[in-house]
């Protein structure tokens, strides 16, 4: 064997070996073959045997401007050469305040602090422990509990799981968290309520409205995922929702923590997803793609009023005792600095419009589909739910790994996506073009015909 082909054989059992995958059944993967991917090219990953794919999924959900792009690359690299980690407990650093103060500028009116975090799961963790503390420091020491949707997904942490409503990841985990109140999802597809849209008056908002005016003394806050409950599989929730979650949270003296991890940062076609209901949340989760893709960030914002709860002398102890040893990165806010000026040159945002009507309508076929139950999308974030039975929308046994089955269809011809159960999903990066959207839409139409048929 040729020294090359011995590389790839070592570095092939050795992921085999020693990885433990996220989010993977092990022994499945085992069998199935790793794709390594060495490098990558604007919307291109690029494996170790030089097989080419498109990232049909902006790696996790991350991508925004493509890989290697130019300017983040170049921010990172000017960074390393000044300093590429320092603390922010008691300590500042340049791009750190740079980039919290433009963040304030483009986030929803009212938000004015920014606390660091580097993932998702720790922006929602901070967010309920804010939203608690704050409670206390008001005098509100009986509210102490949150308010969540079914199927909401917010993070893998304890306090982010506990608020979590995907039973799939999280019925395990039960006996270990914190109790939360579950209001119906917006799924209009399997309305909880087995309402029909719009006829209904979007009555889970009702019911939201119930659930929330019984636990009012005790609810510190609500978190919600604007617009798009995206792990649950891109559950789109009806115009006007978003806004009614503003309104009773307002009415009932609740926190609203409006989680865009996923949603943030161009996804649903605006910068931020509730810009499109005018919501101003009072605590703003951020981190997916803030950094434009590239390194681990994320950032919790919040009100004044918050912050000014946890101000006094330090032995009345209101300090919010909680950091994270890489909080405020450097390089990842150098990079996330870059990320952002590249939104106003390129007018990412005003090119999307054209190109996200240019996916919806290469979309609209796959809902002729025998197998395809419900296409949902918002701007860049698309969800195609297979059923076994269209009349009924049965869903396929668990078994059957149709979701998985249709990636690994893809992926033969040169396209990586990841379901979430049997829900195919699309979230290309925001740079993707008409050409290539397309070409994704058809390599997944073709995968679920297969695999289906
Ligand atoms: C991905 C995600 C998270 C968790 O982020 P991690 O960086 O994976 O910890 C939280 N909330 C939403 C809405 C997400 O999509």
């Amino acid at each position: 064997m040729s020294k090359g082909a011995d590389r790839l054989t070592q570095l092939m059992s050795d992921d085999a070996r020693h990885i433990w995958h996220p989010f993977t059944q092990m022994q499945e993967y085992r069998q199935e073959g790793p794709v390594i991917i060495e490098r990558a090219e604007g919307i291109h990953l690029i494996d170790i045997h030089g097989r080419r794919y498109m990232d049909g999924v902006s790696s996790l959900w991350v991508n925004v401007h493509g890989h290697g792009k130019r300017e983040i690359d170049e921010a990172i690299k000017a960074q390393v050469d000044r300093v590429s980690h320092t603390t922010l407990l008691g300590l500042s650093n340049v791009p750190a305040i740079k980039l919290a103060r433009q963040l304030v500028e483009i986030t929803p009116a009212g938000l004015e602090k920014v606390f660091y975090s580097d993932n998702g799961s720790t922006a929602v963790e901070i967010a309920l422990k804010m939203a608690f503390q704050y409670h206390r420091h008001r005098g509100g020491t009986g509210k102490t509990r949150f308010i969540s949707l079914t199927h909401a997904y917010h993070g893998d942490t304890i306090g982010s799981v506990s608020v979590g409503g995907i039973s799939l990841f999280h019925k395990t985990f039960e006996p270990l968290l914190f109790d939360c109140t579950f209001a119906p999802a917006p799924y209009c597809y399997r309305c909880p309520l087995e309402a029909e849209y719009p006829g209904c008056g979007m009555a889970c908002a009702d019911a939201l409205e119930e659930i929330v005016r019984g636990a009012q003394e005790t609810a510190a806050a609500l978190i919600v995922e604007p617009l798009v409950q995206g792990a649950a599989g891109m559950l789109v929730a009806p115009e006007g929702y978003l806004a009614r979650v503003r309104e009773i949270c307002t009415r009932y003296n609740l926190l609203m923590i409006a989680d865009e991890v996923a949603t943030g940062f161009g996804r649903t076609g605006t910068l931020f997803a509730c810009e499109q209901e005018g919501v101003r949340p009072d605590l703003l989760c951020l981190a997916k793609g803030l950094t434009g893709g590239t390194l681990p960030l994320a950032a919790t914002l919040a009100t004044e009023i918050i912050y000014d709860a946890f101000l006094g002398a330090y032995e009345a102890f209101k300090t919010f005792f909680h950091g994270h040893t890489y909080t405020g990165n450097p390089l990842a806010c150098a990079a996330a600095l870059a990320n952002l000026s590249l939104f106003d040159p390129l007018e990412v945002l005003s090119g999307l419009s054209g190109r996200i009507r240019h996916f919806s309508r290469a979309l609209a076929p796959l809902r002729d589909d025998p197998k395809v139950g419900d296409v949902r999308q918002k701007g860049f974030m698309v969800g195609i739910e297979l059923v076994r039975n269209k009349a009924t929308k049965e869903p396929y046994p668990p078994a059957e790994r149709i979701g998985h089955r249709v990636i690994l269809g893809a992926r033969e011809r040169g396209l990586l996506i990841r379901p979430l159960g049997d829900v195919i999903v699309l979230m290309p990066p925001l740079c993707t073009e008409r050409d290539d959207l397309s070409r994704m839409v058809a390599i997944t139409a073709k995968a679920i015909r297969e695999v289906t048929a």
